[in-house]
């Protein structure tokens, strides 16, 4: 048992400057010992006051035949049943408009956010001022582990709308008693105008997309501006899509802006969505598992996947009222390793990031293909612009696999075509055929948000034939 749940933080308190933990004893206890003696006793009181406020999980789990009760180690855990992002869009769309695991009265909500709804109807997160508070405090500690301090200036390029990133990133900065520059995204001219901006401001930290970061680098060059010597940043720390965590897209942020790339970030859905988060070392993200307990799973068998193996991310709030998700599907390919970090912290790392989403592997003539590999393989060879695509056509049966990349500006033509060569042999070292196509620099499209970097027109052709 423990003494109160939720938890309750002092609002107040900041560690000293030098100390490189916010919390140390939580961070650096051996892990055992931690998964007795706080997650399971902060899981068991989670189950129970999901059991207790939500119609979602007792009708689930009493379905399963399990009861909170039931659950008294966290291999007893494995016997809850996972949560996908498809069940809670239909729960809420039965219940609209936050579904029936919002656990809280409407007049507790302090703030409603939501996901894009690229795919689907979108979902609603109804949060409440408690959650908040709680999401603050494990921002702050996570960013104070990759050395934000109070005197930084923390520059937000993101969008501020319904997506949970830019305020997740805002309530971390304003607990941590850094300087919020919240400049947001996706306004025309914006970037243009954040080039200026941060060149007067100097803020010391950036937040947004890898994607964005590379863009925005790209119009400063454009504009005469040397982001690693004009700009002052020397933290960027990135949510939002894979690339922080890809090895050659890291070092490129890192060269561009001279400053140390850290990757982050979860699902929104497990807001605070920074418990997924590398230290200042860059190992890899720390899972935080006191605050969010992550799990590995077998796709095949659903069982946690043991150290040092590959498997599908699951989340389990351990400190929410709202909205809690008890193994949350996620649905990103990873893989977890125990080994020591030189920070110290005892958290299981990813340490090749999240590479993959299951939904974004695509199958080529019966290959598993990685978009991060391909990334990685584009970056890793000097001369290439920071955007590409991959087309995947299918030609009669045959699927065709193409990376469209761009040569950086003033490349010749010779140039240009040994590039070509040299990434298809580079993917074909990683056993993957492909055509490389070289585009003018500057045509593929550029994103102030999460690039759409895979078209499969597979499906036309399957149309046409069927037609
Ligand atoms: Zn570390």
């Amino acid at each position: 048992m423990i003494e109160k749940w939720p938890p309750s933080y002092d609002a107040t308190y900041i560690p000293k400057n030098d100390d490189p933990f916010w919390n140390r004893k939580l961070e650096t206890m051996d892990p055992l010992e931690r998964e007795e003696t706080i997650i399971v006793p902060k899981l068991q009181a989670q189950l129970r006051y999901a059991y207790r406020n939500s119609p979602f999980y007792r009708n689930k789990w009493d379905a399963a035949g399990i009861r909170p009760e039931d659950i008294q180690s966290l291999s007893d855990f494995e016997k809850i049943p996972f949560v996908t992002k498809n069940e809670i869009r239909e729960d809420q769309l039965k219940h609209p408009p936050f579904g029936s695991n919002l656990c809280i009265s409407k007049d507790e909500i302090a703030s409603v956010h939501g996901t894009s709804g690229t795919t689907g109807k979108p979902t609603a997160f109804g949060i409440s001022q408690g959650d908040m508070e709680r999401i603050a405090e494990a921002h702050a500690r996570i960013m104070w582990g990759f050395g934000m301090r109070p005197d930084d200036t923390v520059f937000i390029g993101s969008f501020f709308s319904l997506y949970m990133g830019s305020w997740g990133a805002l309530l971390g900065v304003r607990r941590l008693g850094a300087a919020a520059f919240p400049f947001g995204a996706g306004v025309p001219g914006q970037t243009e105008r954040a080039i200026q901006w941060i060149q007067e401001i100097k803020p010391t930290v950036f937040y947004g997309t890898p994607s964005y970061s590379l863009y925005l680098a790209e119009k400063a060059r454009g504009m005469g501006v040397d982001p690693g010597k004009d700009f002052n940043f020397r933290i960027l720390f990135f949510s939002g899509e894979p690339g922080a965590g890809v090895p050659a897209t890291k070092k490129r942020i890192e060269e561009t802006y001279d400053g140390i790339c850290i990757d982050s970030g979860s699902t929104a859905e497990m807001t605070p969505w920074m418990t997924d988060g590398e230290c200042e070392h860059r190992k890899g993200m720390h899972l935080w598992q006191d605050i969010v307990y992550g799990e590995l799973v077998s796709a095949e068998t659903g069982r946690r996947v043991p150290y040092e193996t590959e498997g599908v991310t699951v989340y389990t709030h351990l400190e929410r009222t709202s909205q809690p998700m008890i193994r949350f599907w996620a649905g990103d390919i990873s893989m977890w390793t125990l080994e020591s970090c030189p920070c110290g912290r005892t958290y299981p790392r990813l340490p090749r990031g999240v590479y993959g989403r299951a939904d974004d592997m695509f199958v080529v003539r019966g290959e598993n293909v990685y978009p991060s590999a391909i990334e990685n393989a584009i970056r890793s060879i000097d001369g290439f612009g920071d955007e590409f695509r991959i087309v995947i056509t299918r030609e009669k049966t045959m699927d065709e696999l193409i990376v469209q990349a761009e040569p950086i500006p003033g490349t010749d033509n010779a140039s240009t075509l040994k590039l070509e060569k040299k990434l298809e042999t580079a993917l074909k070292t990683k056993g993957l055929r492909t055509l490389v196509q070289m585009q003018r620099p500057g045509t593929l499209e550029r994103t102030e948000f999460k690039a759409r970097r895979i078209i499969d027109q597979r499906d036309l052709y399957d149309e046409m034939t069927k037609g």
